[in-house]
């Protein structure tokens, strides 16, 4: 007999009435979605799981988002910027480890200092890994002349979160200014696909006000924009945020872990072979976190390569983990994490999205 589950796992368009249902059910139901989903992983990207080396290079913001621990309010942290060879240094690491691609993130700037320097940053780590580090940036909203020129200078793919798909509960996360407009985070999403890049979005699950229905539009978003690749996780509250009041309101840790890897799992099943993150924040909020959206479908994961002495200061959210960790340790950990969830690290490899790829090769 076949269940309700199976009925919608069969059907060739997965609507948004079956992905409200899929994201409904009870942990028990959840298992054949999982196992579904591992299968489609398993047969659309295959066991392999790659490393992007996450360089954290500034918490110095501009701007306010409420629910963030280094929002440019937050008088707690000391801001910091890496100086260029602490860059070289994290990058040389990953090309050293065989790890082939790295993350630059860091708060919002876009000071002529700020996007030079990157773009000094991009060319120096093009040159001294020979071409063979792959980079991707996170570094929020920029024009089009400097998504160009860091595109130009060596950059292959942006992560730019659209954070929650509905534009009305995006404008109570954020204050109400126009640096803060769910339409300019649009905007850039399609500048940043016209520029050439593989563009990854995501969302924060379990936030206050959001609903299941909200949830299920994100996934729809995904789609419709044909995203690359998508990193996506729990929302985790911070004291120090205006979104810290709400934190009675908010799903239990439990719910936001369970929601969070039934979204990756209903991602790899209609969009079978786009990149996706396994998250920090699954980690944070359940240890084992990180495993189970492997398991589910991810085939993406972050270790952290910033130097030790920073990383107390990039706190997006409470107690994010491994945040004393060196990359030795940590490169070890995540070794054995994703062996014990039957994958394989793709070392050496780019683990560039197939998506895109076919996506280029669509377009020419
Ligand atoms: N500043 C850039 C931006 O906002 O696009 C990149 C860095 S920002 C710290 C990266 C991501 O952290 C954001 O897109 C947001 O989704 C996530 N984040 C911030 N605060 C968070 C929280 N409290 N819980 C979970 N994720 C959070
Ligand atoms: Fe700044 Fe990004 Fe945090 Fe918003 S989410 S406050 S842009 S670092």
């Amino acid at each position: 007999m076949t269940s309700a589950v199976d009925n919608i796992l069969q059907k060739k368009h997965i609507n948004k009435e079956d992905i409200q249902f899929l994201l409904s059910l009870a942990t028990v139901d959840s298992e054949r979605l999982f196992h579904y989903a591992h299968e489609v992983k398993t047969s659309q990207v295959g066991r392999k799981v790659f490393f992007r080396g996450l360089i954290e290079y500034s918490n110095i913001c501009t701007k306010n988002c409420f629910y963030c621990g280094i929002r440019k309010d937050n008088k707690r942290y000391l801001r910091y910027t890496l100086n260029d060879e602490e860059v070289i240094e994290a990058a040389r690491y990953a090309y050293d480890n065989n790890f082939a691609s790295i993350v630059i993130q860091s708060g919002e700037q876009s000071s002529k200092a700020f996007t030079s320097t990157i773009e000094i940053l991009l060319n120096r780590i093009h040159l001294e890994t020979k071409g063979k580090l792959h980079v991707t940036l996170s570094l929020g909203e920029q024009t089009q002349d400097t998504y160009k020129r860091w595109y130009e200078a060596g950059a292959h793919r942006y992560l730019l979160r659209i954070e929650v798909s509905n534009p009305e509960l995006y404008a109570k996360l954020h204050p109400n200014d126009l640096r803060h407009t769910h339409k300019a985070r649009l905007e850039a999403l399609a500048l940043l696909r016209k520029t050439g890049y593989q563009v990854g979005t995501g969302v924060m699950i379990g936030l206050p006000f959001q609903t299941i229905s909200d949830l299920a539009d994100d996934l729809c978003f995904f789609r419709d924009f044909d995203v690359d690749m998508v990193g996506m996780g729990p929302y985790v509250e911070h004291e120090d945020t205006p979104l810290w009041e709400y934190r009675n309101v908010i799903p239990s840790v439990a719910n936001r872990v369970d929601l969070s890897i039934k979204m990756v799992a209903i991602l790899r099943i209609i969009m079978p072979d786009i990149n996706i993150a396994a998250t920090t924040a699954m980690q944070t909020l359940d240890s084992k976190g990180r495993e189970k959206a492997i398991f589910a479908g991810a085939n993406v994961i972050m270790p952290n390569l910033t130097p030790v002495k920073y990383r107390d200061n990039y706190l997006l959210y409470e107690n994010k983990p491994n945040v004393k960790d060196q990359p030795d340790e940590t490169r070890k950990s995540l070794e054995k994490h994703i062996r014990a969830a039957g994958d394989e690290i793709g070392y050496g490899e780019w683990g560039d999205s197939r998506h895109f790829g076919k996506r280029i090769t669509n377009n020419e």
